[in-house]
């Protein structure tokens, strides 16, 4: 089934949506650029959208049916790239915004890479892992003529990790009769994986936080941050932060038991190593022993009132808002956007007018996406970096393209995160004309 662009102008008023906000700012973007009306509808839309139905033997010998998704947006840059959720409260909208941030996303870093995202309608925390097994291969059954190294190349996202890429990998594999490693990204080192793929995102999350307080004659030792969500992003981006001399003091997370949210404040600065220690795989800090380190237990908001320098928010889109933006702390300068659509468009709007510098999750963590990409390049070449060889160029590409938005929001006078869609938008019209699709 292909997106129709009648059907996505309909959510384009919608801002409240991620599929509403990520239109919206699109559209902004293409009115500063002056693009034509083919481009824009080209832009809006997504190239191809997949919906699978997926059967399922499940442990006990039933069969239950799943939904599939893979949205492949835009490739006029390179192949599409994106990951793969196992999440069940996931809507198609959810996808096609993702698919879409996508394309940004490459096209900011300069990757030569299209946008896609893909979805398993499926409570990980309530399937087996061989459920997990099958859901996977079924995926990739029903997907893989529309997959490969040269076409769309999957990764990990919310609740997937190296295991499902494997199972995926396999299932492509065994399919094709041949080993074609390219076919996804976010493999265990080892088996095809780079070095630094765990570490990516959270690193290069503070490499722009770096960059941007340096813009600001902001010194990063003895800057505080608040961090919402203590999973993949955000434990490694504590953990860098920590080390280059930044104070943690509060993080949140989700309780699956209590089905809430709690913060965890120390005021003297967050352990990030001894916090991982009390979390389980899903990124949940267990409160008892959280308390036993000697945490101060508050509501789950109340990462968002700190008195610190910098917001993190590293858990989930929407999580600040026109409703909430007056109860950040008037001593916040910075908020990075280390989540997809964290912080929605009038909250960042009202945090600029304040002051407050909003490093926009397209270039934010874009260093999971840019790591997929050199796991790509030392695929190819079948020869392996070291992890300092692959975070030292991390860093760097994460360094240019802070730069080239930073100087783009001064020359043209508009913020940072309008800046990195002028880029990255041009970026990709620019291809599509000389392509000849528009
Ligand atoms: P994750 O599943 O590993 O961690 C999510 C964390 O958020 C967990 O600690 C969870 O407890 C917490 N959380 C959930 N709901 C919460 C709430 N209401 N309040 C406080 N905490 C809450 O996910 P992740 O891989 O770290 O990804 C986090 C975000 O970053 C997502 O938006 C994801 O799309 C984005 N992202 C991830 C990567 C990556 O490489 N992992 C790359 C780019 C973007």
């Amino acid at each position: 089934m292909t997106g129709s662009s009648e059907t996505l102008h309909r959510h384009s008023s919608d801002t409240s949506s991620a599929l509403g906000e990520a239109l919206a700012q699109l559209d902004r973007t293409v009115d500063r650029l002056v693009l034509d009306t083919a481009s824009h509808a080209l832009l809006r839309s997504p190239m191809r959208e997949h919906h699978l139905t997926l059967p399922i033997r499940m442990d006990d010998g039933t069969t239950k049916v799943f939904t599939g998704i893979r949205i492949q947006h835009n490739d006029a840059r390179g192949p599409y790239k994106g990951g793969i959720r196992m999440l069940a409260s996931t809507t198609v909208d959810d996808v096609r915004a993702l698919a879409m941030l996508m394309t940004w996303k490459c096209a900011v870093m300069n990757l030569p890479l299209g946008g896609a995202k893909g979805a398993l309608l499926a409570d990980a925390r309530a399937l087996s892992l061989a459920e997990q097994e099958r859901l996977c291969r079924a995926w990739v059954r029903q997907m893989a003529r529309n997959l490969g190294p040269a076409f769309d190349v999957p990764a990990p996202d919310v609740m997937t990790s190296g295991q499902h890429m494997l199972w995926m990998l396999d299932e492509f594999e065994t399919i094709h009769g041949a080993r074609l490693p390219g076919f996804i990204t976010g493999k265990p080192v080892g088996i095809g994986g780079s070095a630094g793929r765990i570490e990516a995102t959270g690193y290069g999350v503070i490499s722009v936080l770096r960059e941007a307080l340096n813009r600001l004659n902001i010194p990063l030792n003895s800057t505080t941050a608040s961090i919402q969500g203590f999973g993949n992003v955000a434990q490694h981006a504590a953990q860098r932060f920590t080390e280059m001399g930044g104070i943690v003091t509060s993080i949140s997370s989700w309780d699956a038991n209590d089905n809430k949210a709690y913060t965890f404040r120390k005021a003297s600065g967050v352990d990030p190593q001894a916090l991982v220690r009390v979390t389980d795989r899903f990124g949940s800090i267990d409160k008892d022993r959280a308390l036993d380190l000697g945490y101060e237990l508050l509501p789950g908001s109340a990462w968002i009132e700190q008195d610190v320098d910098v917001l993190i928010p590293a858990a989930l889109e929407n999580q600040i808002t026109a409703a909430n933006v007056a109860r950040i702390h008037g001593r916040v300068r910075v908020v990075a956007e280390a989540a997809n659509g964290p912080v929605t468009m009038d909250a960042s709007r009202a945090l600029e007018d304040r002051g407050v510098l909003v490093i926009p999750d397209i270039l934010t963590n874009a260093g999971g996406v840019t790591c997929s990409y050199f796991e790509q390049v030392q695929g190819n070449s079948n020869y392996y970096w070291s992890s300092d060889e692959v975070f030292q160029k991390l860093d760097s590409w994460m360094t240019d393209a802070f730069t080239a938005v930073s100087e783009r929001a001064e020359d043209d006078d508009v913020s940072l995160r309008d800046a990195a869609y002028l880029i990255a938008v041009d970026r990709v019209a620019r291809a599509c004309r000389e392509r000849g699709w528009v």
